[in-house]
């Protein structure tokens, strides 16, 4: 299949978060089962244009009332792949949108003004671009609100009765990195577009009056998916759905979860070039070292005994960072105050969390962080950690949690989106186990389970070790998660009445599992429009307001809030089915636990 992704990141040119990673490995693993992938992305500021292939003529992308948009175009190939099919990435080089310093903001102006247009332009232009270099697609997969409106204008400029038609044959998936981000504008900005306002409304585009460029395209991909199992059910509810569950039920029959990997290159033990000394299952010698390093580089004492809980996170809400850290109400100062532990930070975000970080650093004697971003010292807390710390609010998939289990660094982590899929809580009556987990996103739900943790480290060392053995065999690699993106491509041709283009190398599996419900009949019912963005009327374009592209904030789930902690319940408010016993471990203090502090 030809497979093109249209994405406003990609390691290793622009990254924000774990969609950059994902739309890489993806390509990458895609492009190894012998699929034609190829990347658009914006030309950032930041992208050196030296290091990469100018694509002769300028690219000229029509746009609403009349305006025609040039760009230059630059391309490479993507490092470290297959040379003989190697995955094509594709720079839009728009002076005036990109080259700027940021991708989405700055520390100024932290979302664009015109951040609709800037991403409105980009979906339109990954259709000129295949135009430009005469390949077309079987596939247009775009990943969350910045690409959200390319499958928009497939459905309603570039699949329709008069069209040029050489994306007739093409079908659309739009995956879900963060629902929290949803790209909402003011309605102004829709003219830009050069889409009919009946589009405005039949697209989706339409939300309390504003434009959500997100949820335009999910009501018009052919197929819609997000990054773990879990957060589809989730996102379907109130609790998690930011406005848009309804829209998510709705599409229910083409909507579904397909785990994130990781990439197992650059995150193993066993090959890691940024540890001091590499380890594996077998031979644990390394993790050890990796430990006296890490508390050698963050200034604490060179004590193997006792356990260290790494963090690496952006410090934002959705990551627990005010349960851990509010002042006078996070759990983070008694955690460290009561237990014989040290406790790693590595991470930036929000200005409050940062000072409020940095004071906790000088009060506390076994609490060190670094503000900042460091790939190298990631990996080293990651390896010399005991256990990994994320209470997230909520999590789509999260790639940390899988970074600790293959490093034998047991996660602590909230019974969250796809922290469900990939951690399961340890069970004291029979060992089993790789983690530990709490249902309720409070200060004493932390304290209560770094406490279980903390507690098993000292007394159950060989139900610890049996855990860390457990999470390194554990197979998180990009391949499976391919092909089951593979047989959701194919899903949308059957949805669409088209036949899936065979010459791929290899028969996809069934990926049942992953679907939420077997794709049905379309449901969607909009009317097609049939005019082309050159023959809309041009109007007069306004500046847009400045608006974050974050939805409003979820409200708190009932069962969000603080309980009883011995009675704690599922995000949904039920018992959790599978684990009757194991969250009243997470959420109850344990009793032996060893509080006498050392220093
Ligand atoms: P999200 O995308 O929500 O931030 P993920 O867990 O999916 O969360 O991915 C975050 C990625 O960014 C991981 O690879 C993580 O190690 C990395 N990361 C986050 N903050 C830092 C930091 N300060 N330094 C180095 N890497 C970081």
């Amino acid at each position: 299949m030809k497979i093109l992704m249209v994405s406003s990141e990609a390691v290793p040119w622009a990254k924000t978060g774990g969609l950059a990673d994902m739309v890489s490995a993806l390509s990458i693993s895609l492009a190894n089962l012998g699929h034609d992938v190829r990347i658009v992305i914006p030309r950032y500021y930041n992208i050196d244009r030296s290091k990469l292939d100018l694509l002769p003529e300028a690219m000229g992308t029509p746009m609403g009332g009349g305006v025609q948009e040039w760009s230059a175009v630059y391309a490479t190939d993507m490092p470290c792949n297959d040379k003989k099919n190697p995955v094509k990435v594709y720079f839009i080089d728009h002076e005036i949108f990109f080259g700027r310093d940021g991708i989405y903001g700055n520390a100024i102006e932290t979302d664009f003004i015109d951040n609709s247009r800037r991403f409105t332009f980009f979906s339109r232009a990954a259709f000129q671009l295949c135009r430009k270099i005469k390949w077309y697609p079987d596939v247009l997969h775009a990943h969350d609100w910045p690409a959200a409106v390319a499958p928009v204008y497939l459905k309603f400029a570039e699949r329709v009765p008069g069209a040029r038609g050489e994306f007739k044959k093409t079908v659309s998936i739009l995956t879900i990195h963060n629902l929290g981000y949803q790209g909402i504008y003011h309605k102004d900005n829709f003219d830009y577009a050069g889409l009919g306002w009946d589009v405005f409304y039949n697209g989706g585009f339409e939300d309390w009056s504003m434009l959500n460029m997100l949820k335009a395209g999910l009501y018009s991909a052919d197929k819609i998916n997000t990054v773990s199992p879990n957060y589809a059910k989730e996102t379907m509810t109130q609790a998690h759905g930011f406005r848009l569950d309804g829209v998510l039920r709705y599409r229910n029959a083409d909507y579904c979860g397909i785990l994130n990997g990781i990439d197992t290159e650059v995150w193993n033990p066993s090959k890691d070039k940024y540890i001091p000394q590499t380890y594996s299952v077998k031979d644990m010698e390394g993790k050890a070292v990796a430990k006296k390093t890490l508390q050698k580089e963050f200034g604490l004492p060179q004590n193997p005994d006792v356990p260290i809980i790494g963090m690496v996170t952006r410090l934002t809400d959705q990551k627990g960072v005010g349960e851990l850290f509010g002042p006078t109400y996070g759990s983070a100062w008694s955690i460290c105050r009561d237990m014989d532990l040290q406790m790693i930070l590595l991470g930036s975000g929000e200005y409050w969390c940062e000072n409020e970080i940095s004071g906790l650093t000088s009060r506390l004697s076994n609490f060190r962080a670094k503000i900042g971003y460091s790939e190298k010292i990631s990996h080293l807390i990651e390896a010399g950690s005991d256990f990994f710390l994320m209470p997230s609010r909520y999590e789509p998939c999260g790639l940390n949690q899988m970074y600790s289990l293959v490093y034998g660094t047991l996660p602590i982590v909230r019974s969250t989106g796809g922290l469900v899929d990939t951690v399961q809580n340890y069970d004291e009556k029979t060992g089993d186990g790789t983690g530990f987990m709490f249902e309720q996103l409070n200060p004493s739900s932390i304290y209560n389970t770094a406490g279980w943790a903390v507690w098993a480290y000292y007394n159950r060392p060989k139900d610890i070790a049996q855990m860390q053995k457990r999470g390194m065999t554990k197979d998180f690699s990009w391949e499976s998660s391919a092909v089951k993106y593979v047989e959701l491509y194919e899903a949308s041709f059957k949805a669409q009445g088209m036949k899936a283009p065979t010459g791929n190398k290899y028969d996809a599996p069934d990926i049942s599992d992953t679907v939420l419900q077997k794709p049905k009949k379309e449901t969607v019912k909009v009317e097609p429009v049939k005019e082309t963005p050159k023959e809309e009327s041009p109007k007069k374009e306004k500046a847009a307001p400045k608006k974050t592209s974050a939805a409003p904030k979820e409200k708190k789930a009932a069962a969000d809030k603080p309980k009883t902690a011995a009675k704690p319940k599922t995000a949904a408010g039920k018992p959790k089915k599978s684990e009757p016993d194991k969250s009243k471990k997470a959420s109850a203090p344990k009793p032996k636990k060893p509080v006498a502090k050392k220093n």
